[in-house]
């Protein structure tokens, strides 16, 4: 990308080596959840923790801020101008604040912290882990001082990822979204609705590598180009995006209840299509990429929830199924659309079905919440925990696995994240309900398994701006909406 203004030109030009170390940590992330062997676990800290530093040394770099700064000056830039200098503003306040050793505290705990984390967890140990995770939370209150905030202490964490986003906003969310939702679950089980009623499909033992080929099979489908995309298989899915034709993603296979896997891929691949359908002239810049994680979720749950378990969408994939899944070839298009709605309250969060899902988030935000208001100490987080679960879900984990042990998050510093997963569902709702209205025909083109238009209809409205736009700004010049819970 070149601009008219050739203090831009400068600062793109002085981006690049950062683009690249960010290309670099990338995929050492992508490698640390995929292939990397476990004992090179030491190593890749450090490795990590000192590219994040040099990353940091050209951002702060006197003539790059110096160029950052004239550049705020300047009048009549277009919308890609001010963006650049927007994304690279915020950064610059935020890193300068926050002193080398903290940064470097910090990503040293987070890779000990997971290892530590995942051997906890397999054993359902939180005494294991929580020295590590009272370490993290730490580095993190010292961090948000530095940052500092207007109202609340989790407002400057909150703010990374989804930009200007505070306890205000989600207080009012969450408060609006929690009860009534309790009251379509509690609907749903008195009712005794079909929903409830658990389907035999997810108790039988699949064909993983059959299962792989359908998950390969649906990406087809939907049309994903294998030069610049491709998946793998990790504990816990995820997409990383090296640049904007290197879009990696991951996958599950646990052996039973094939529809995890199923859900899994189409989340992720949701997820490459914003970095996929990003417009090209924004490759290298600080620009690419989605507008904040809360927009890149409403991409993500709306292929998995709103088209992934639609009833055309069923209807579509069905035989593609019934062709890898033995034990479904004679489930009816119903039973199949039961089987990916069922409703169930349940321990895990990642396994939640569309009505429990936000209940589950919840529960993190306020947990989150108060441990930086200093309300909840890491011992008492567990018990709170199970606490909120039975009062919010009606079920109480027996052991940590099944509860404060169950994400990764906390364990790789990711607090102030969970809640843009909440708004990522609302999101989606409202591109679904626009779609609709803008789409003649929608569940025919999708039970045609034509996915132009609506890939399409995406790009045009989120995809090709990248992070162009700050997301209520996007949201609102878009779709003239915000994350509305209603
Ligand atoms: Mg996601």
């Amino acid at each position: 990308m070149r601009c008219e203004n050739p203090v831009m030109n400068q600062i793109l030009d002085a981006y690049k080596p950062m683009w690249s170390l960010n290309h670099a940590i990338s995929l050492m992330g992508w490698d640390f959840e995929t292939y990397m062997p476990r004992k090179g676990t030491e190593e890749r800290g450090v490795a990590d923790s000192q590219l994040h530093m040099l990353y940091k040394d050209l951002l702060l770099s006197k003539d790059f801020v110096g160029l950052v700064e004239s550049a705020k000056k300047l009048g009549n830039l277009g919308d890609l101008e001010k963006g650049i200098i927007r994304i690279l503003d915020r950064e610059i306040t935020t890193q300068i604040k926050i002193p080398k050793e903290l940064t470097e505290a910090e990503s040293l705990e987070r890779i000990r912290g997971n290892m530590v984390w995942r051997g906890a967890r397999e054993k359902s140990d939180y005494m294991i882990y929580s020295p590590h995770l009272k370490k993290m939370i730490e580095i993190k209150k010292q961090i948000v001082e530095k940052i500092g905030y207007e109202k609340h202490p989790y407002d400057a964490l909150l703010d990374k990822f989804e930009e200007e986003l505070t306890v205000d906003d989600l207080d009012k969310t969450f408060g609006a979204l929690t009860s009534r939702i309790q009251k379509i679950l509690k609907k749903l089980e008195d009712s005794g609705s079909q929903f409830c009623k658990e389907s035999k499909l997810g108790k039988s033992k699949y064909d993983i590598q059959k299962v792989e080929v359908l998950n390969h099979e649906i990406l087809t489908l939907l049309q994903y180009e294998k030069e610049r995309f491709r998946m793998d298989v990790s504990t816990h899915p995820f997409t990383e995006a090296l640049g904007l034709n290197d879009v990696r993603i991951t996958t599950r296979y646990e052996g039973t209840d094939f529809k995890k896997s199923i859900s899994s891929t189409i989340h992720e691949a949701g997820h490459a299509l914003y970095n996929l359908q990003c417009d090209q002239s924004l490759s290298g810049t600080p620009l690419e990429g989605g507008s904040s994680l809360a927009l890149h979720e409403s991409q993500s749950r709306f292929w998995e929830n709103n088209m992934g378990r639609s009833l055309p969408f069923v209807q579509l994939v069905a035989p593609l199924i019934k062709k890898q899944v033995n034990f479904a070839n004679q489930a009816t298009d119903d039973e199949l659309y039961l089987y990916f709605n069922n409703v169930k309250a349940d321990y895990v969060r990642v396994d939640a079905d569309e009505v429990t899902y936000n209940l589950h988030i919840a529960i993190r935000y306020e947990i989150e919440k108060k441990i930086f208001g200093d309300e909840l100490s890491v011992s008492e987080i567990p018990e709170f925990w199970n606490d909120k679960m039975e009062q919010l879900l009606g079920v109480r984990p027996t052991k940590d696995s099944q509860g404060v042990l169950q994400d990764t998050h906390w364990s790789s510093g990711l607090f102030g994240y969970f809640p843009t997963y909440t708004l990522g569902n609302l999101v989606s709702a409202i591109i679904a309900s626009k779609m609709r209205k803008d789409l003649e025909e929608y569940d025919e083109v999708i039970k045609s398994g034509n996915f132009k238009p609506i890939r399409e209809w995406l790009r045009l409205k989120i995809h090709r701006y990248g992070s162009v736009y700050a997301p209520k700004m996007l949201l609102k010049n878009t779709f003239n909406e915000n994350y509305n819970p209603d």
